[in-house]
């Protein structure tokens, strides 16, 4: 048998086709490790996209509960608002009568209330407003009050003031009564909020006719 080829050619040549599996190898290990990391790479996104949608869902969620919790405690502090409020007296009660302390004769009205409000009473006769003395500032809670609307000469017959405004407020530090104040956030001071922190109208009834007629 003749082995016909030159030595160090085949050598060379055979190490030239080693270098070039290996390089082959190494080119297709580095191939297929940029597949996986492109693989990974794309995994990777697709999570932080999923974990990005999950925070915004779980961000909303959160801002519905504070708006829920938000819209509880304003409906608590409106149920606290209506609770405090004076109980409305229907209409003015009124009666002919002179009074005890001013021995004024003429019309009067009435009112109670349930707990201590500082208060301001005002009578309404078409445009014209006008104060209603004779009504202490604080109002204490189950004590009746009378006050004085207007005279009642003899031939008058309905009262010219047609309803009493109230306007109330939780008692001022300065009144000597048990302070109490509405959580509902509206100003509560007689200062701060002159219409009211409650206010209410009443009509004013027409008194009873006398009970005695005298004919000539
Ligand atoms: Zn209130």
């Amino acid at each position: 048998m003749n082995y016909d080829f030159d030595g160090p050619s085949f050598v060379i040549a055979s190490v030239a086709a080693l270098i070039s599996l290996a390089a082959w190898w190494e080119n297709r290990r580095s191939r297929k490790a940029a597949e996986q990391s492109r693989d990974a790479a794309e995994t990777s996104a697709g999570a932080a996209q999923q974990s990005a949608a999950a925070s915004e869902v779980s961000a909303k969620a959160a801002a519905r509960l504070t708006d829920i919790e938000a819209d509880r405690r304003r409906d608590e502090r409106e149920q606290y608002h209506r609770d405090l409020a004076p109980s409305h007296p229907g209409e003015i009660v009124t009666g002919l009568m002179t009074s005890e302390v001013t021995q004024q004769f003429g019309l009067f009205g009435s009112i109670s209330v349930g707990r201590d409000y500082r208060v301001q009473v005002i009578g309404i006769a078409g445009n014209t407003c006008t104060p209603i003395t004779g009504v202490p500032p604080v109002l204490r809670a189950n004590t009746l009050y009378q006050f004085h609307i207007e005279q009642w000469p003899d031939e008058k017959t309905t009262p010219t003031v047609k309803e009493i405004e109230f306007r109330f407020w939780p008692p001022a530090p300065v009144d000597e009564v048990e302070a109490w104040t509405c959580p509902c956030g509206r100003l509560a001071t007689q200062a701060d909020n002159p219409a009211g922190h409650w206010a209410f109208r009443a009509v004013v009834k027409s008194p009873p006719p006398p009970p005695f007629a005298f004919y000539s």
